[in-house]
């Protein structure tokens, strides 16, 4: 039988309870799910802030505590390209075969439907908090960004100093203003 597979890719920076959803219901419609981790070359910024193998980390992690399945999911980590009109035919490179694209990013939506893929664009659940802006935005500040995420991503954040290296580069890019 030829399983149904479908594509999600986020920045995941970092990854938190709004991605696990996605996830999740993504999986109600499709036997697999390839899961990108995009911009997986940068890191160290305060916009980007964890490496690609961080990233990963924190989500077979987070999928483990959701009790999702391994076998259905593919975790890959995918560079930026410069040429937006070729970054379709990069990705289905990188990736198994996959025939529906689940995202919410515009610019997404836009290239895979231009290359005839199927896209759905999945409800946001509470986007107010449900971000990577606005967890980001609280570490730094020092405010809750535990409950926004999984459990065992706050420990891979804590555990890889991440609040300290959020600190150190608004510092850094401050001081470079
Ligand atoms: P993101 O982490 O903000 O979101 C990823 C996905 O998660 C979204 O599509 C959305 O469907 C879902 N999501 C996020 N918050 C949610 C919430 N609260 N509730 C439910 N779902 C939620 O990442 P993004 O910015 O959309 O990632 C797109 C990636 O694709 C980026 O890395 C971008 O650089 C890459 N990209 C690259 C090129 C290129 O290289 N030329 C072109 C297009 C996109």
């Amino acid at each position: 039988m030829n399983k149904k597979r479908g594509f999600v890719i986020g920045r995941m920076q970092p990854v938190h309870n709004g991605h696990i959803e996605v996830i999740k219901k993504t999986l109600d419609e499709v036997d697999e799910i390839v899961i990108g981790i995009g911009s997986a070359q940068l890191s160290h910024t305060l916009k980007d802030p964890f490496t690609a193998g961080e990233r990963v980390m924190m989500l077979t992690k987070a999928l483990n505590e959701h009790n999702v399945d391994p076998n259905k999911y593919y975790i890959i980590p995918m560079e930026d390209l410069q040429m937006n009109a070729v970054w379709v035919a990069h990705v289905k490179m990188m990736t198994p075969p996959f025939k529906k694209v689940f995202s919410g990013n515009s610019l997404v939506q836009q290239l895979f439907e231009e290359e005839g893929f199927e896209v759905v664009r999945p409800p946001l659940f509470n986007r107010m908090e449900l971000s990577g802006t606005e967890i980001r935005k609280r570490i730094l500040t020092g405010g809750n960004w535990e409950e926004l995420v999984p459990n065992c991503v706050a420990t891979v954040i804590n555990g890889i100093k991440g609040p300290e290296r959020i600190k150190n580069l608004s510092k850094k890019e401050l001081s470079d203003l």
